[in-house]
């Protein structure tokens, strides 16, 4: 087996034993911190992790790290510092319980044995109880790293300095209608090694990070062969990323994005489960330095041409003077719903009108026969779902 057969080959076997070892309390991706907190305490007793309170939010929630392992280096991974973005809060649960039942699997004693894995997984636990991207200041955390003005930013700041570890897992969820670059392909995950200047230069810690990004797109292959981006590289200079990168910590962001008939994201889970572990497990063999950096490079850019449904060949009416023109209608649902809302009472928004052939969705239907007039299509208005799909029947 070559290098690259083995690791398609390690990345199927933790696909495959996924469902049998994943967490198996967390079946939406709505939770709250003190649930969370329940859990990280059984998995650190069961496992014999270290977890302990290291700072607490702006109302005062308790934000917990967990120390797994007692090798160097030191991977750290933090996830929800947008309060509405968990999916790879329930991998690290995955993960953490996986570590616990099985210690003797060969990857996970690589990687415990070789490595000091620092699990931050719910920065953000203020958004977290909201479902909502900012903190309870109101702040996004991603452009607070040169201000610190909120005290979960100051919080990952310090950490990174006081443990000062080799490599950094910037753990996020992007909107779930981007592209693959110009294709209808949508974006299922999402990798970048952030920038560290204007430029976007390479030093040896960014070089790093990118091997490590193609490690992770290289685990995914067998899987989202086509549903794998680069995020945007532009350097932002408040991000955490692309901060923490420049302070000497290799890093990588992992943005979950959309997967059909998927809305709890538990598919993007079980992917970030495993291109975590592969990556973690590349880190700890040292095979990680193997991978060819330009398989991250080379990855398509998210574009925006992408919506949750599509409604094609739609005859719009608008007046005497023309005729009616056959149109595509671009729909997208409140994908964060209040989950009191009955389905055909979750908000919906016509996004475009037009030739959207260049455009994919989650669902595509056929409106050839329905004709509709242009006063009943109003763009970026929100509407009851079931209301909005009405004028189509
Ligand atoms: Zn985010």
């Amino acid at each position: 087996m070559n290098r690259q057969e083995r690791v398609s080959s390690l990345a199927q076997e933790l696909f495959d034993l996924y469902e049998q070892h994943k967490f198996p309390h967390i079946s939406s991706r709505r939770f709250n911190p003190a649930q969370l907190e329940e859990w990280l305490n059984a998995l650190a007793s069961r496992g014999g992790f270290a977890l302990s309170p290291v700072g607490s939010s702006a109302e005062g929630r308790s934000v917990s790290l967990l120390t797994v392992g007692n090798g160097t280096p030191a991977a750290f991974l933090w996830s929800q510092m947008h309060g509405d973005e968990p999916t790879a809060t329930m991998a690290l649960l995955d993960i953490l319980h996986f570590i616990a039942r099985e210690p003797s699997h060969p990857i996970v004693s690589a990687v415990t044995s070789q490595l000091k894995i620092l699990i931050l997984p719910m920065l953000n636990p203020d958004g977290a109880e909201r479902f909502t991207r900012r903190t309870a200041q109101k702040i996004d955390m991603n452009r607070d790293a040169l201000t610190l003005r909120t005290p979960e930013g100051r919080l990952l700041k310090s950490l990174r300095e006081q443990y000062n570890p080799e490599f950094g897992f910037n753990l996020h969820d992007q909107d779930p209608r981007f592209s693959v670059g110009t294709t209808r392909n949508v974006a299922a995950i999402s990798l970048l090694a952030p920038a560290i200047d204007p430029e976007r230069n390479d030093n040896n810690v960014r070089a790093r990070a990118k091997l490590v990004a193609s490690l992770f797109a290289e685990a995914m292959q067998g899987f989202i062969p086509n549903n794998l981006t680069r995020y945007d590289e532009t350097f932002e200079p408040r991000a955490f990323g692309d901060n923490i990168q420049k302070w000497g910590t290799s890093t990588v962001l992992v943005e979950s994005g959309g997967w059909p008939n998927d809305p709890e994201k538990m598919y993007l889970r079980k992917l970030n489960f495993v291109g975590l572990l592969i990556s973690l497990h590349g880190i700890a063999t040292g095979n990680y330095t193997k991978a060819n950096p330009r398989l991250y490079e080379q990855l398509p850019l998210n574009e925006e041409r992408f919506f949750d449904l599509i409604v094609r060949n739609v005859s719009l009416i608008c007046g005497p003077r023309v005729s009616p023109i056959v149109v595509d209608v671009g729909i997208n649902f409140d994908d964060k719903p209040d989950p009191s809302l009955k389905e055909r009472d979750i908000p919906a928004k016509v996004m475009d009108i037009g030739d959207l052939s260049t455009f994919g969705a989650f669902e595509e239907i056929d409106g050839s026969g329905c004709q509709i007039h242009s006063s009943h299509l109003v763009l970026e208005e929100n509407r009851p779902k079931g209301d909005l799909l009405a004028l189509f029947e």
